[in-house]
């Protein structure tokens, strides 16, 4: 491209990931200049976004000491006064702002002290002539780098780069879209939205360029979910689980100690039908905390044990796998099946004899870590497998217990952070999806309450209160990487209040960390499981899965650091039991607006779907738990939050297209088949065999 020699083109794809004309034309504006009208000062008011406002500088001056140390310049024009203020980079900005001169400040207006300001404004000297040459109404805004801007590609270099692409290739840019999707959606052509989304004639026209290509983004991310999923029910064949045999009834009409929900039997029926179809299955299994999808994880398992297969049960930490077996098998019993359980800390003499038992097929269900993905784990006949709090485990880790068996096992994801409905058919589009949508009967709602730290006696005297009625207390403490050494002594000045308040003999404390070695964590998890201690002081370790019925209070230190899905998790570890549960949430005095949102809708609520949505309105997508690592999140202009409607609508068309048209070979769908081949990385993933 004429303009960017050998140094320019090398930082586009070091800085941006720029490398292809096509990636230029997708590097978009992140937000316009409205340069359709200049505002007077008497017309601002706080509601406005950026507006740009022309006057004379009448003075600068810095006020303030340390933190508020900030530069105001007193900017004026025939209609009042206004003040441009910049905590930041002030001897830069001090040299460039003149007094007498006009400028155009262009900023968000905001109110102090009853007077009108603007922090950190963009300032040009007025100049009417080069304004009126301008001619821009809406003037894009590209995010540059320092490197960029040193090499005079700033916003501006940006924008010249992007108008010499569209001058050079209007009219050649293809369309991907099939023509009768564009007619029937009245959606705008690809050429014409990539120029107007680059350099909008109006806000209408950069609408329509907006609403072109963030559907055409969701469109073909679902396309993609849905398509793998078309293609693996119609090739990959799945093991046929046909009968209901001994081991699921034995269990079901003996061994459960309790009745099921209607929702665990309808899951389970899905779930059955899923398995007979003869093709492969992957489902998502979502269900609340507590909902109890160990239950129907097992029962599943039993029904490839009655089909003659293994079936395996992937969890992300040591502990939580040990909860797993544990509680697995309480529940079935030694004679029923026989279970296994492999992490990183098995020996390895045990672990071989796992390793044969496998092979030879005499152990039926084996629970682990990602250990079990190791190649050495072969299986005699690995039919099913169960893996525990997805977010945590990457796609190409699913794709390896595939590989398991020469027929793909079935697969069943399940996860207890409920996940808003958008987020779920990006992240799991290709998944069947179960719901398990009903607590066991007799459980009470947690109460929740939050107490500032002034309070904690009371919060001590509740602990004793519950301790007395035989009740045993988890108290949370954060532990975070960037700040883990001052959350230790945190954890450790905590310990010591807790064992002064709560001294031996007549109160025993369970202590549990991450920097304790597997076997200490479980034998102090294992006297808290037994009863022997009341009071469980530990770090988030505990977050996933730990189940104690006798269990009724959940104390959170410090909970103002915690996510929202976070402290719906750790909430989850009490309430299992018939007796009335609490969660109290413990905080400094300063919070954060982020911070005290969170808190209230804890305590307000305990669904979990309620609490995802409000999770993904503060946080955003991208930092979802689990989400990080999956590339789908990355999208360049639609937003999973505001963009919820043409997500529908774009799943629902690629809904529509492969019901007709599953392998899309029909002319009129050509240029969808087109995309594939285009890209073939993006194919790769659905052809994991
Ligand atoms: P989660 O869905 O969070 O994994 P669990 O499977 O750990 O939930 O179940 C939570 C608790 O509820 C366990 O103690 C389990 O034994 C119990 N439970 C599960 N299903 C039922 C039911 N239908 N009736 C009563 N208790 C149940
Ligand atoms: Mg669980």
């Amino acid at each position: 491209m004429k303009g960017v020699g050998t140094q320019k083109s090398a930082l586009l794809q070091k800085e941006l990931g720029v490398f292809t004309f096509d990636d230029l034309l997708q590097y978009f504006p992140f937000r316009y200049i409205d340069r359709t009208r200049y505002y007077k000062i008497s017309e601002i008011n706080v509601n406005q976004p950026m507006i740009q406002v022309i006057g004379r500088v009448m003075s600068v001056e810095v006020l303030g000491e340390k933190q508020s140390r900030r530069l105001v310049a007193q900017f004026k024009d025939d209609t009042g006064m206004m003040e441009l203020v910049w905590f930041k980079g002030l001897r830069w900005v001090e040299k460039q702002v003149k007094v007498g001169f006009v400028y155009v400040a262009f900023g968000k207006p905001t109110e102090f002290n009853a007077r009108y300001s603007m922090s950190h404004p963009e300032l040009e000297i007025y100049n009417p002539a080069a304004q009126k040459a301008g001619n821009l109404s809406l003037q894009p805004v590209y995010n540059s780098t320092e490197k960029l801007k040193q090499h005079f590609l700033d916003s501006k270099g940006l924008q010249k780069l992007s108008l010499a692409l569209l001058e050079s290739i209007y009219g050649q840019i293809e369309e991907t879209l099939p023509a009768y999707l564009l007619s029937k959606l009245k959606l705008a052509p690809r050429n014409w939205a990539l120029s107007q989304i680059h350099f909008p004639r109006d806000q209408q026209s950069l609408d329509a360029a907006m609403r072109r290509l963030k559907f055409e983004e969701l469109f073909f991310i679902q396309l993609r979910l849905l398509r793998a999923k078309v293609l693996r029910s119609g090739k990959f064949r799945g093991f046929v689980f046909g009968a209901v045999g001994d081991k699921f009834n034995t269990f079901y009409k003996e061994l459960l100690p309790f009745e099921l929900t209607g929702a665990q039997k309808r899951v389970i029926r899905e779930i059955r039908q899923d398995m007979q179809r003869g093709a492969q299955m992957n489902r998502l299994l979502q269900g609340d905390v507590g909902s109890g999808k160990t239950a129907v994880a097992l029962m599943t398992m039993l029904l490839a044990a009655d089909n003659g297969f293994q079936a395996c049960m992937m969890a992300p930490t040591e502990i939580l796998a040990r909860q797993h077996y544990a509680s697995i098998a309480a529940l079935a019993g030694d004679e029923l099946v026989k279970i296994g359980i492999l992490t990183g800390s098995t020996p390895r003499k045990e672990r071989r004899l796992i390793h044969e038992a496998l092979q030879e097929g005499s152990l039926d269900i084996l629970v682990g870590t990602h250990a079990l993905l190791e190649d050495v784990v072969q299986f005699k006949n690995l039919g099913l497998a169960v893996i525990d709090e997805q977010h945590r485990f990457g796609v190409e880790q699913r794709a390896r217990l595939w590989k398991k068996n020469h027929t793909p096992p079935h697969v069943l994801v399940m996860t207890a952070t409920p996940i808003p409905r958008t987020l779920a058919m990006t992240l799991y589009g290709d998944l069947d999806v179960s719901v398990i949508d009903e607590l066991p009967a007799g459980r009470k709602p947690i109460k929740t309450l939050h107490l500032y730290e002034n309070q904690r006696l009371r919060m001590f005297g509740f602990m004793r209160q519950e301790i007395a009625k035989g009740r045993q207390v988890y108290i949370v403490y954060p532990l975070i990487k960037e700040s883990e050494k001052l959350d230790l002594l945190h954890l450790e000045a905590g310990i010591e209040a807790i064992s002064r308040e709560f001294p031996l003999p007549q109160y025993r404390i369970s202590i549990v960390h991450g920097k304790m070695k597997p076997a200490e964590k479980d034998f102090e998890m294992q006297r808290f499981v037994k009863g022997e201690t009341q009071i469980m002081v530990a770090t988030t370790v505990i977050e996933v899965g730990v189940n104690v019925p006798n269990a009724s209070v959940m104390i959170i230190e410090n909970s103002e650091r915690f996510g929202l899905s976070q402290l719906h998790q750790l909430r989850g570890r009490v309430g299992r039991g018939a007796e009335q549960s609490y969660c109290i949430l413990m905080s400094g005095d300063k919070l954060s607006n982020d911070g005290r949102i969170r808190l209230q809708t804890m305590v307000k609520t305990n669904d979990g779907f309620e609490i995802s949505e409000t999770d993904l309105q503060l946080r955003g997508p991208g930092n979802i738990d689990g989400t990080q690592q999956s590339g789908v999140l990355d999208l360049k202009i639609a937003d999973l939050n505001s963009d919820q409607p043409l997500l529908q609508l774009a799943r629902q068309e690629v809904m529509e297209i492969l019901e007709e048209d599953p392998e899309l070979s029909t002319e009129k769908n050509m240029l969808l088949m087109k995309y594939f081949n285009r890209n073939q990385n993006l194919y790769q993933h659905s052809r994991i065999s």
